[in-house]
């Protein structure tokens, strides 16, 4: 008998819904509603998790994709999310090494700049000691000689030197989808492209109505409800009854990449706007960097956002007044995204300063929400939301499991030891390898299977394309290219010439016929020409 297709076993698995009531319904398939599912399910609570477009497709996706304390918010004094935040990346890198690589911030200091290198070391001194000093690496004054060698692109007149101090970069959006398959190996029912739209009272349950992606209604009964909908909170919180509903202040925040011949950077760059003194950074990505980002008041929730050419030109302002050489033009872009901050609103101060911290809020009867927080305080989010709606946590070595492809890695240096290795085993070079193991870790044997074609320039096994299909829930070509790869970012055209080969390779998985085809790549290149700029 043949194994049944991904939308078969997903037909089934929504079958499945009308026989149960579960103990928790997860509203929102991004970075916190995954936290809470992952940490439910452990508990061993009966776990269903929706989301109505794809996992991380909200703001999980569209994040500066740091884990960091963010020494914006000690500026700020937001010294409880600081000391938190620089806690849990550490935690971040040891859950799942191979999304998570510890990065250096070069944090240059020119004549006149405020703070100056002598306040700049005390606060960073306050953020090492915050993470109880246990950071990736050790923060260190630099001269303005050594910057010359270190980032010789840099604009040097009236330098005064820089310091240098490490956080950590990761992919979000597999982050994300990596906390949502471990909530689905301890048991959680999970769905993306299933959107809550109604909910009511029986008895002690609530029954939710949800809509598949083909319009098909389902009921889904629950105990409890995590509402985790990010800037959708308030929209959520409405179908639970709530006539005050939380008000958040979302902030737009935009992020271009440029290509490598303009600027080479070995780490990240601190930047203070020309214009407005706002921090920013110049990251190092696979083949170019990245540059972010605006933090604009906005006041519409949207899933897909036009980035306009005045924000482009306001983050190239930033980097080429700090690298004048590398003469970075628009042309120079080759893909942007944009994403909304589901700040709370606290009513009082401008919208950069408005408080990053979370806060869980009792919605209705057995429903929860949360607002705010970060990418790096997921785990704390999830915690905080179950302690409100459970009373308490169990205890365990919930905070030791690793994520699905981090298990049995005790760090990057394994990964990196095995590149050789990898590819002479799969027949692949060892591009291909690194990109494999530094997205899978030890799935990476497994998503590779015997497959020998790749696709991009980062030579991706194409077989990467079908296993997403049939192990980690895609089901559009957006889903493939933008999320579970990250062909839009790293290819000049934003992966459109790529698009008709992806669509081919997973077609016959997920029934599409040349026409199912055709409107997958038209709606691709449709989401590619918003973020043109
Ligand atoms: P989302 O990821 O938005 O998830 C909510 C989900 O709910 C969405 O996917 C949505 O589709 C779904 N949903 C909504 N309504 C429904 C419904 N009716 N039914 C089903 N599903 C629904 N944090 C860091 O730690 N480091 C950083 O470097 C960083 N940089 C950032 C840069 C920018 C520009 C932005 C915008 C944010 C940044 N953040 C960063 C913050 C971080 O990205 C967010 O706090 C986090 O991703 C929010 O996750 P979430 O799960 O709460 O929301």
């Amino acid at each position: 008998m043949r194994p049944p297709s991904p939308l078969e076993r997903r037909a089934y698995s929504l079958q499945s819904l009308a026989n149960q009531t579960f103990d928790i319904l997860v509203i929102g398939g991004g970075i916190t509603g995954a936290g809470i599912a992952r940490r439910a399910a452990w508990q061993q609570l009966n776990t269903c998790q929706v989301e109505q477009n794809d996992f991380a497709s909200g703001t999980s996706s569209r994040s500066t994709k740091l884990l960091h304390g963010g020494l914006r918010y000690l500026e700020q004094f937001q010294f409880g999310l600081v000391s938190e935040a620089v806690r849990e990346r550490m935690s971040g890198y040891d859950l799942a090494p191979h999304l998570v690589r510890p990065l250096p911030f070069v944090f240059p200091r020119y004549k006149g700049d405020k703070p100056g290198m002598t306040k700049l070391g005390i606060g960073l001194w306050i953020y090492d000691a915050m993470a109880r000093f246990k950071s990736f690496g050790k923060r260190q004054r630099l001269s303005a000689e050594d910057l010359q060698s270190r980032l010789p692109q840099l604009r040097t007149d009236e330098l005064k030197g820089a310091w240098q101090y490490f956080d950590a970069q990761t992919n979000d959006a597999r982050l994300t989808l990596e906390a949502v398959l471990d909530a689905e190996a301890l048991g959680a029912t999970v769905f993306n492209r299933l959107q809550l739209e109604n909910a009511r009272r029986d008895g002690d349950a609530w029954v939710c109505g949800v809509r598949n992606f083909d319009g098909t209604v389902l009921e889904i009964r629950a105990r409890r409800v995590a509402i985790a909908t990010g800037v959708w909170l308030g929209e959520t919180a409405k179908i639970f009854g709530a006539t005050d509903p939380p008000r958040l202040r979302p902030t737009k925040g935009v992020h271009v990449h440029v290509s490598d011949e303009r600027l080479q950077l070995d780490a990240a760059v601190v930047m203070t706007h020309p214009k407005d003194r706002r921090l920013m950074f110049a990251i190092p990505v696979e083949n170019g960097v990245m540059i972010g980002t605006t933090d604009d008041e906005f006041d519409a929730v949207a899933d897909e956002f036009d980035v306009t050419t005045a924000e482009v030109e306001y983050l190239l302002d930033a980097v080429n007044h700090y690298f004048p050489r590398a003469g970075i033009t628009p042309a120079d872009v080759h893909s942007a995204y944009a994403g909304l901050r589901p700040l709370l609103d606290d009513g009082t101060c401008s919208s950069s300063k408005v408080s990053r911290e979370h806060a869980v809020i009792e919605i209705a009867e057995d429903v929860w929400g949360i607002g705010g927080g970060k990418l790096t305080t997921w785990r704390v989010m999830a915690d905080d939301l179950l302690r409100a709606a459970l009373g308490s946590l169990q205890s365990g070595d919930y905070n030791e499991r690793p994520l699905p492809g981090g298990r049995g890695i005790a760090g990057r240096e394994q990964l990196d030891n095995s590149i050789a290795e990898f590819a002479t085993a799969h027949g692949i070079s060892e591009k291909a390898a690194t990109t494999m193991l530094f997205t899978y870790g030890a799935r990476a044997d497994e998503a590779i299977g015997n497959c020998r074609e790749t696709i991009g320039s980062l030579e991706l096994p194409v077989s990467a394309l079908t296993y997403a299909v049939t192990n980690e829930h895609a089901l559009t070509l957006d889903d493939l290219l933008r999320r579970r790869t990250r062909l839009y970012y790293t290819e000049p055209d934003q992966a459109r010439s790529l698009a008709a080969a992806a669509a081919d390779a997973v077609a016959p998985l997920l029934g599409w016929d040349g026409d199912a085809v055709q409107r997958e790549i038209d709606d691709y290149t449709a989401m590619c020409k918003r973020y043109d700029g």
